[in-house]
C-alpha cells in the first residue's frame, strides 16, 4: 500500500489549466524532490494534497483512502482524517506574529483536545531543530532559519506521518539555508516521509530517493537522483537542469 497515491489529478484556475494530469506514487519513508520552472503548478500540486486547493479531476488516496474520487469530495470528516495526516511547511514560515514559539507549537494540538504529552513534545522539537533556548521568544526576534526551523517542529506536533515542504528554504539568506535543509535530512535519516518542492539541487540529490520533475502542469519525468540527473531523458528536463545545476 502507497501512502499517498495521485491520478490523473486536474486542476484548473478559470481557464489556465494548472495541473494537467498528474499520477504518482509516495510509499512510506521516500523523500521525493519536486523540482521544476515558476509556475509549473508544484506548489498547487502540494497544496491539492492537503485540500489547501480544490482539483477539478483525478483521485487523491491517503493510506488506500480517497478523499477525493474522480473530482468528488468525501464528506468533511473523511477530508480532515486523511489531511490531518500530513503536516506543511510554507516558504514564508506562516508562524502566528503575536504568539510565542511555544504558543506556535502548541495551538493547533490545544485546539485538537490533545493535552497530556504537549508540553513534552514541545520540548523534545524544539530540542529537535535546535532551538530550545527560544520556547518564549517572538518570531520577528528570530532570524528567517530560526522561524523556518520553528516552522518545521511545529508541523511535527500532530505528529504526521507525511511532512510536505513549499521551497521552504527560498526566502532565507544564502548563509541561513544550511540550518534548515540539516533539520530536514536529520528528519529524512529518521525516515520520515517526505515530499520537498525545492530549487535546492544538492538536497535534491544527496537526500531524496525519487526527483520528480514538472514542467507546465505535468509530471515530464521522475527517477532516483542518479536517473535523473545524471541520465535525463527529455529535453525539458535537460535544458531545466542545464540552467540550474
Ligand atoms: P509553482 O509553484 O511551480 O511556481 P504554482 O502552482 O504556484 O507554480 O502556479 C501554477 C500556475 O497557477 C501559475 O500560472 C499561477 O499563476 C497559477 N495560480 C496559482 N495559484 C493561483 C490562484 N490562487 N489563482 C489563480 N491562479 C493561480
Ligand atoms: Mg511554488
Amino acid at each position: 500500500m502507497s501512502l499517498i497515491e495521485v491520478q490523473n489529478l486536474k486542476k484548473s484556475f478559470g481557464d489556465n489549466e494548472v495541473l494537467k494530469n498528474i499520477t504518482f506514487n509516495v510509499e512510506k519513508n521516500d523523500v521525493i524532490a519536486i523540482i521544476g520552472p515558476s509556475g509549473s503548478g508544484k506548489s498547487t500540486m502540494l497544496r491539492s494534497l492537503i485540500h489547501l486547493e480544490e482539483i477539478n479531476g483525478g483521485t487523491i488516496k491517503i493510506a488506500d483512502e480517497a478523499f477525493v474520487e474522480d473530482g468528488v469530495y468525501k464528506r468533511p470528516e473523511i477530508i480532515k482524517q486523511a489531511t490531518s495526516k500530513m503536516g506543511m511547511v510554507f516558504q514564508q514560515f506562516n508562524l502566528f506574529p503575536h504568539l510565542t514559539v511555544k504558543d506556535n507549537l502548541e495551538l493547533a494540538p490545544k485546539m485538537a483536545g490533545k493535552k497530556t504529552t504537549i508540553s513534552a513534545m514541545t520540548t523534545d522539537l524544539l530540542q529537535k531543530v535546535g532551538l530550545l533556548n527560544k520556547e518564549k521568544a517572538y518570531p520577528k526576534s528570530l532570524s528567517g532559519g530560526q522561524q523556518q526551523r520553528v516552522a518545521i517542529a511545529r508541523a511535527l506536533m500532530m505528529n504526521p506521518e507525511i511532512l510536505l515542504f513549499d521551497e521552504p528554504t527560498s526566502a532565507l539568506d544564502p548563509e541561513l539555508t544550511g540550518e534548515v535543509l540539516k533539520v530536514m535530512k536529520d528528519l529524512a535519516e529518521e525516515h520520515m516521509t517526505m515530499i520537498v518542492v525545492t530549487h535546492e539541487m544538492g538536497f535534491a540529490r544527496g537526500v531524496a530517493n525519487k526527483v520528480v520533475f514538472m514542467d507546465d502542469g505535468e509530471i515530464v519525468e521522475a527517477g532516483t537522483p542518479d536517473e535523473l540527473f545524471g541520465n535525463p531523458q527529455h529535453e525539458r528536463t535537460k535544458a531545466f537542469l542545464a540552467k540550474n545545476l
